[in-house]
């Protein structure tokens, strides 16, 4: 998995940054428009672009850190779980100037009516309840070629396999926008409702398959590991990009390289969430592992 425990600070900065609007997109998303005094200093690279939210807590109306700089995550690590910011990792679906703004698309797992997801967190029901003029920081990059953009195919790279679900899909949005004419893209896509479908701009010749887990039947992540099994895939070089439940991606990265003969190189693969387990949970387990790695 790519997911570091410390994320990089350059070129990251942090941001101030207030809701402008709200916008219900379909049951399972609702998209939060973003401004701030210095965002014009904010450049997303597009596709994956990756940053970081700082969350208040329910008692609080801002999140509470100390911006210090390179060694914002020690502060933000000492400090007390209950008071200190919530942190989490969302992807900047569209950027845009004139006035400064930017959108996040964030999924709202247990805020489902039909009771499909029924566990909630911290950023899902901040997004749920979201007002406009509502507070926050995000820790995002100020020039466009950072390290928070996972998506890069190789030269020499024939055809692009994509594969998500909904916390995927402004990535892969992204990246299909981002795509030249006549590139070809075979994508996969696990959603939780029909009405999640939602149209993809692209100049690529995208084959985009829609899984629908209402009609699928299958817990979430297993029916895109089915789809992928199944599916009749093109020849030539491909470069894999893969997002979503980790378990799910770990079963799609094993078929590709064992099965399907993919170059191990050429499969990005990045959990995005595990099931059971809450962003704290994953830093915790990579933190631990960083340290034992550093004692051997
Ligand atoms: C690089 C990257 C980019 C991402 N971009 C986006 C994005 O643009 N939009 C987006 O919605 N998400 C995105 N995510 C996923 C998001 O960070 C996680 O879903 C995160 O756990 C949500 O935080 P939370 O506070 O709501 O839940 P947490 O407190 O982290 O988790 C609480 C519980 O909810 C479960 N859970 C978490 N997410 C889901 C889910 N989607 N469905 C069902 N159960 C879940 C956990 O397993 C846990 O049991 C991205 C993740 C990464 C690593």
């Amino acid at each position: 998995m790519t997911t570091t425990a410390a994320p990089a600070t350059a070129p990251f900065r942090f941001f101030d940054v207030h809701v402008v609007r709200t916008e219900r997109r379909s049951p399972s998303v609702v998209r939060i428009t973003f401004g701030g005094e210095r965002l014009a200093e904010m450049a997303s690279g597009g596709r994956d672009q990756r940053f970081k939210l700082f969350l208040p807590q329910p008692h609080q109306s801002r999140p509470v850190f100390d911006d210090t700089g390179e060694g914002w995550y020690a502060a933000w690590r000492v400090q007390d779980p209950a008071e200190r910011a919530v942190m989490r990792t969302y992807t900047i679906r569209e950027q845009r100037h004139d006035p400064e703004e930017f959108d996040v698309d964030f999924v709202l797992h247990g805020a489902d009516a039909a009771g499909h997801a029924p566990a909630s967190g911290p950023a899902s029901s901040w997004a749920a309840a979201a007002r406009t003029g509502d507070r926050l920081s995000v820790l995002a990059p100020t020039v466009e070629d950072n390290g928070g953009v996972d998506f890069r195919p190789p030269s020499g790279t024939d055809w692009i396999l994509l594969t998500g679900d909904g916390t995927a899909l402004p990535a892969v949005a992204g990246i299909l926008a981002w795509l030249t004419p006549g590139t070809h893209a075979q994508v996969f896509l696990e959603i939780d409702h029909e009405d999640d479908r939602r149209y993809l701009p692209s100049f690529a010749d995208a084959d985009i398959t829609w899984i629908v887990r209402d009609h699928a039947g299958a817990p979430g992540g297993e029916a895109v590991v089915d789809a992928l099994r199944t599916a009749t895939l093109p020849t030539g070089t491909p470069y894999a990009w893969i997002a979503g439940e980790a378990g799910s991606v770990k079963a799609q990265r094993r078929h590709l390289v064992q099965e399907r003969g993919f170059d191990r190189r050429a499969v990005k693969f990045t959990g995005y969430w595990r099931r059971g387990a809450t962003e704290e949970d994953l830093i915790a387990e990579l933190t631990a592992a960083a340290a034992a790695a550093d004692q051997d």
